[in-house]
């Protein structure tokens, strides 16, 4: 699982997604990308609710999440990562659950499987230093890349910060690249379709790098106003372009007019975008069954 969004999010969904599906899984571990409220409320809520009688039906394996290793650094450390390094540690050891805090590029999630491919070492290095000061958490945003047998990877980008998402693809030799363009079947559009987010590479310029299946966009338009009308647009503008077949998912909750102006554009483009928002449909990812084969919302 990856992030645990506020706790009510967590038990609207994950919760009721774990409790249905959670006996088919050996295990259940979880990546916290990074520690803002909106991606691990919902991981403390589990850990503070779970006990025998709660029918937990697969047990927890890994927690895995950043932050500096120096217990020094994290006594004066930034005061929303103290929080997290110690609520969920403190968790984690009454239950006897591990957790891991050094995820850099290259560590290995879950074998064969799943991998870190941000933050790198030298951007851990370099937020470690300002760990007391500023600390730009979204930078250190854990991005996970899953590998799917005989097909695409899936991508999932947390709050990271869009240059950073190039490099580490342009670092990860294991992608698939082709002139430019990097394949997909499943990409979680990075900080909830904000547009702030393409500083160096631009987004129409990131956008005709990256080819998937599926986007996916964990945005309602209550809080910040995500995702931003722009990005959405520059989605289906790149999809179009390159005519291939897409779908576009984004939270039930953006039905406003933003969201009415992108969904009109993307009926214009209907042969190319299937657009959807809501909150129980099923996407059906991978050729085989032994891999990721498909995700529910
Ligand atoms: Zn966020």
């Amino acid at each position: 699982m990856f992030d645990g969004s506020y706790t009510t999010h967590f038990q609207e969904a994950a919760w009721k997604f774990i409790s249905k599906f959670g006996h088919r899984f050996k295990q259940l571990d979880i990546v916290i990308s990074h520690p803002d409220f909106d991606h691990y409320n919902g991981i403390t809520s589990l850990l503070q609710t779970r006990h025998e009688s709660l029918l937990l039906p697969c047990a927890l394996g890994t927690i895995f999440f950043n932050a500096p290793v120096d217990a020094r650094l994290l006594e004066k450390g930034n005061p929303k990562l103290v929080e997290l390094c110690s609520s969920i540690e403190k968790l984690c050891d009454l239950k006897q659950i591990q957790w891991k805090r050094t995820v850099i590029q290259h560590t290995t999630i879950a074998p064969r499987k799943v991998h870190a491919i941000w933050p790198s070492k030298s951007m851990r290095d370099k937020l470690t230093e300002a760990w007391g000061k500023e600390y730009n958490k979204n930078s250190a945003s854990i991005v996970s890349l899953i590998s799917i047998p005989k097909d695409h990877p899936a991508l999932i980008t947390g709050d990271a910060e869009s240059d950073n998402i190039i490099e580490a693809l342009e670092d990860e030799k294991t992608i698939e690249c082709v002139n430019g363009i990097y394949y997909f079947s499943y990409f979680e559009v990075p900080h909830h379709g904000s547009q702030g987010n393409y500083k160096k590479v631009g987004l129409t310029n990131f956008y005709s790098k990256i080819c998937s299946r599926v986007y996916y966009i964990s945005g309602s338009g209550r809080t910040y106003n995500h995702p931003d009308q722009i990005t959405v647009e520059t989605i289906i503008n790149s999809i179009v372009k390159r005519k291939t077949h897409a779908t576009i998912i984004v939270a039930r909750d953006w039905d406003n007019e933003q969201g009415s102006v992108v969904k009109q554009r993307a009926e214009d483009h209907q042969k190319y975008v299937t657009y959807m928002t809501g909150s129980h449909f099923k996407v059906s990812l991978g050729k085989t069954r032994t891999g990721v084969d498909a995700f529910t919302f």
